[in-house]
């Protein structure tokens, strides 16, 4: 095939120790392999003409593959599914979910496709391609990602993953000229996603409400296999009860760094919610900018179902319906007690979190009124929440409150001076000295977040053939703690015309 190749935006640059050369590589099928009730054997409809946008350096370094001998019009091809890696079965997987509190029995990869998965020394990595076209899923869709979402996903994963949260990542993105039909026409790009696994909790309600249970058990012994080699020799039902028990776990850390950060995930359906707790298929999402614990980043979303305040609790909501997913296997009590384990999980990683941004080593009862107050602080006064705790950082170095003021406006500075009073009265019981924790603040506090209006300049330019603002904000947000002084303005918080984005949710 002819392809056209974009060689810009391409840089990578990784030694060549321990890494396995692209040709040598085969795919393994697990998944695939468990039969026809999981997925739709299909084949990708590749682009005529791919223009490799972007490899992630990183993820090729997970993988083990040796970057040096990749050709750009060989990520091209890859990445489009024009041509697939040796031992390659892609298939479109299967799952029902609830999507807004609606069961839709009608789901499954719509537009993308299992490729296979990679073993590096041991470690099981999948590789998924999406914008692959239609599938048997497809329903009324088209079976493609425009480049708007495709980047926005290939961000996502990214930041995330740099600031300590499990998330899907992905290998690469590649663009095209194929025109796609949304509120306008815009053009089509695929990504290769990477992930330990992309078993969803709908894959289990699937197959709980087609009752398919002979399926459901090859499943769940599957996932245990993979996560929980220690149970594996317990009765299923057992395993069924130590698979939710661990999804839960995962979840509740995935959710209390959600909080912590501010990213509000924006399409909270179960069958957006992975099994191993990865941040998963990302659409409208946003981070916060001005602290606003009501934030809703979905447009569609007119109840607020999924706002970021209310995260915690429909992922709880969420893993009721994943517990009902098991409920033919696991007593009620048991589903009870089970998720009885989310709340505490949930406060304990979020304590920890937020007590490493506000410095604190040692633990004491009063750190969560303490942090209560600041976010009330920074609630009341509109404050962007990034900035505040990296200039808070700052003032535990420098015992300078200017930077904190100038963020809050002024009818919040009384608030702000007793904060700090407090404040500085819980650090004088701390064992240690300013300036290490102000070092440990600045490895917690962001510099860089994916702001909405950051990733919408860097899609506009990549939509006028630009992708060098796209490889600038990869970089700031894949070490986002880091001080990269020449991209100050990168770290500012949005104009007022950039705060309230209307981020489509069609992708
Ligand atoms: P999402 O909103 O991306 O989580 O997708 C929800 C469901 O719609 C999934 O089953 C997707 O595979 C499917 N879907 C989303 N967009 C498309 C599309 N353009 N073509 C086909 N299926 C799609
Ligand atoms: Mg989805």
């Amino acid at each position: 095939m002819a392809a056209a190749i974009h060689t810009a935006a391409i840089e990578i640059s990784m030694t060549t120790a321990n890494t396995i050369k692209l040709s040598q590589l085969r795919l393994s099928n697990h998944y695939a392999n468990l039969g026809v009730a999981f997925g739709h054997k299909t084949t990708p409809q590749p682009f005529t003409n791919p223009k490799l946008i972007h490899v992630n350096p990183a993820v090729l370094a997970l993988l083990g593959i040796d970057s040096q001998e990749v050709k750009p019009c060989q990520w091209a091809t890859l990445g489009c599914g024009a041509k697939l890696l040796p031992g390659s079965q892609p298939l479109a997987m299967k799952y029902t979910g609830h999507q807004f509190g609606i069961y839709n029995p009608e789901l499954g990869d719509g537009r993308a496709l299992l490729l296979g998965e990679i073993n590096n020394n041991g470690e099981l990595w999948e590789l998924h391609l999406k914008g692959a076209g239609k599938t048997p899923y497809s329903r009324f869709g088209d079976g493609r990602a425009v480049l708007r979402s495709t980047i926005r996903e290939y961000l996502a994963g990214e930041a995330l993953t740099a600031l300590g949260i499990n998330s899907t990542r992905a290998l690469c993105l590649v663009g095209s000229d194929e025109p796609v039909q949304r509120e306008t026409i815009e053009t089509a790009a695929m990504l290769i996603r990477v992930a330990r696994s992309h078993i969803r909790f709908g894959h289990f309600e699937y197959l709980f409400y087609t009752r398919q249970l002979q399926a459901q058990q090859e499943l769940i012994k599957f996932t245990c296999a993979r996560f929980l080699p220690e149970v594996t020799a317990l009765p299923i039902a057992e395993q069924a009860e130590q698979l939710l028990r661990f999804s839960l776990c995962k979840t509740a850390e995935m959710v209390a760094g959600w909080q912590a950060v501010g990213f509000a995930h924006g399409v909270l359906n179960t069958d957006n919610m992975s099994i191993i707790g990865d941040s998963f298929d990302f659409g409208p999402y946003g981070f916060i900018d001005d602290y606003e614990p009501g934030f809703i980043c979905n447009h569609s979303d007119h109840s607020g179902r999924y706002a970021f305040d209310n995260q915690p609790g429909v992922v709880l909501w969420n893993l009721n319906a994943l517990a009902h997913a098991l409920s033919n296997l696991v007593g009620h009590d048991k589903l009870r007690d089970c998720l009885a384990e989310f709340k505490p999980l949930l406060t304990e990683a979020y304590s920890a979190r937020m007590r490493a941004k506000l410095g604190l080593q040692t633990k004491q009862q009063a750190d969560q009124p303490l942090c209560a107050d600041f976010l009330a602080l920074l609630a009341a006064g509109r404050t962007d929440y990034t900035l505040a705790f990296r200039a808070l950082s700052h003032y535990c170095c420098n015992q300078s409150v200017d930077a904190l003021r100038q963020l809050l406006p002024p009818q919040q500075h009384p608030a702000l001076e007793a904060w700090l009073q407090q404040y500085n009265q819980r650090l004088a019981q701390e064992p240690f000295f300013n300036k290490q924790r102000s070092t440990l603040m600045l490895a917690h506090n962001p510099k860089f977040i994916l702001r909405n209006y950051l990733a919408q300049q860097v899609i506009e330019a990549a939509q006028q053939g630009d992708f060098q603002p796209l490889k600038l904000l990869f970089k700031l947000i894949s070490k986002p703690f880091d001080e990269h002084p020449q991209y100050e303005s990168w770290a500012a918080a949005p104009p007022e015309s950039g705060k309230h984005l209307s981020i489509s949710c069609s992708s």
